[in-house]
């Protein structure tokens, strides 16, 4: 969650140099009528969420609700290179407002699953002290660290303050927005590189040929580029629509990729599934004919003909009516019972979650965040429900606590637990359900990794 932030503010400030294709006018929106892949026109629509506020637009607590854009949320699959996308674009200035904050750090499973790259990387093809590591986006330098202390040179890219963190720790950092100009400034200061990764870069930037073209540019002739995004299967199979908001301009899945990274130059040697973001996938790719390709490309690219076949798609919009459907059952015994509903964690899917369901203050009281959350204090977009501090979980002792993010379920109840919450959880998605424990729950985000 927090290294997808530190793209977001990449897009914020490419709103001055807006892609070709997507001039947004004074309206603050635009719809799309062409891929933003491969500019075709044939764009067929999978699930219409109604309209969205702008994630980040929060009014203070205790402010008289005002006027506030709602925009459409429709994903949209390219007939041509099967990529999803969001069918609006909306201004960047909108989406990240002045008061936006940027907050660094990363999570345990970011952590643990930039270490496994760095041992799997390793083992598929071992660097040598040589060896120049680049990674865009590079955050705090959580990625990068793992090389650095692996004996490997290595260089970050990172527009925000972000970088100072890694600068501390050791981590050649550039304070750039990635593009063709930094691409080259990267090469001039440490030479081509062996590696270039790029993790959650893909879905929020507005060009990302240009992005692509940048990365090709500072590969070695043998160099191999990891790219991961979160993955399109894992959306549809575990009913994840709360993860669709305007800050996701695409969804990807590895035929979209395929055609993304082909159209550079570039071809896909290997893939691998990873549980990052409730779903993620790592894309190893070479300039073409330059590496072995690994028989899990063509695994993943033959599975993925049925996962996002027609019916599947809509199976998925089937299973994401019924989810909301469910989830207004379930609350509606509880609040029958006159029983208490807190939610915990308002991470930006959770605005999409609270706003296609039509969940209000009347029937959860509050969202509750970690102290130190700049959310606490200010509503949840589109709603008057107060953001609150989580030390209210225990003191009140509601009945339940609905996980927003649920997609970490299994990490959030052990914990909430042993605060010394004791009433029970909802978890929305994929079906609707009350938990007590977190072995109940495991499971399903075994299926979504
Ligand atoms: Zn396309």
């Amino acid at each position: 969650m927090k290294r997808a932030k530190k793209t977001k503010k990449v897009t914020a400030k490419k709103s001055t140099n807006k892609a070709k294709n997507l001039a947004i006018g004074t309206g603050g929106s635009i719809a799309v009528e062409k891929c933003q892949v491969c500019n075709s026109k044939d764009l067929k629509s999978i699930l219409f969420l109604g309209y969205l506020p702008p994630v980040n637009t929060m009014p203070a607590v205790g402010t008289q609700p005002k006027e506030q854009p709602s925009y459409p949320a429709e994903m949209l699959q390219c007939e041509k290179c099967q990529l999803v996308q969001i069918g609006c674009v909306v201004d960047p200035e909108i989406l990240f407002p002045p008061s936006y904050p940027y907050t660094s750090g990363t999570t345990k499973i970011l952590r643990e699953n930039f270490a496994e790259l760095y041992r799997e990387v390793m083992s598929l093809y071992p660097l040598t002290p040589k060896d120049l590591v680049v990674d865009v986006g590079s955050n705090d330098g959580t990625l990068l660290s793992n090389f650095h202390l692996g004996g490997h040179k290595v260089l970050g890219i990172e527009p925000t303050n972000a970088g100072k963190i890694a600068r501390k720790n050791g981590i050649d950092t550039m304070t750039a927005f990635f593009n063709k100009k930094a691409a080259k400034a990267a090469v001039a200061k440490k030479g081509k590189a062996s590696i270039v990764t790029a993790a959650n870069v893909f879905a929020h930037i507005e060009d990302v040929h240009s992005i692509v073209e940048g990365i090709a540019s500072m590969l070695k002739d043998d160099g191999i580029f990891i790219s991961e995004s979160h993955y399109l299967v894992s959306l549809l199979e575990t009913v994840q629509y709360d993860t669709i908001y305007h800050e996701h301009l695409r969804y990807y899945s590895v035929t979209a990729l395929k055609y993304l990274l082909e159209s550079h130059g570039l071809e896909i040697i290997h893939v691998k599934k990873i549980p990052t973001h409730g779903g993620s996938v790592r894309v190893y790719a070479a300039k073409k004919g330059k590496r072995t390709v690994r028989p899990t490309v063509q695994q993943v690219l033959n599975a993925e003909k049925t996962q996002i076949s027609e019916g599947s798609l809509r199976r998925f919009r089937d299973k994401v009516v019924q989810s909301k459907t469910g989830l207004h059952a379930l609350l509606n015994d509880i609040k029958k019972r006159g029983e208490k509903v807190y939610a915990v964690g308002a991470p930006s899917r959770a605005s999409t979650l609270i706003n296609y369901v039509g969940l209000d203050d009347g029937i959860i009281d509050c969202v509750l965040e970690i102290q130190g959350s700049y959310k606490i204090g200010k509503y949840v977009p589109g709603t008057t429900i107060p953001v609150l501090e989580e030390s209210k979980l225990v003191t009140d002792q509601p009945a339940y606590a609905l996980l927003l993010s649920w997609h970490i379920a299994s990490e959030l109840i052990p914990k909430l637990t042993a605060k010394g919450f004791r009433g029970k959880f909802i978890v929305p998605l994929p079906n609707p359900r009350i938990v007590s424990s977190a072995t109940e729950v495991s499971h399903v985000e075994a299926a979504a990794a």
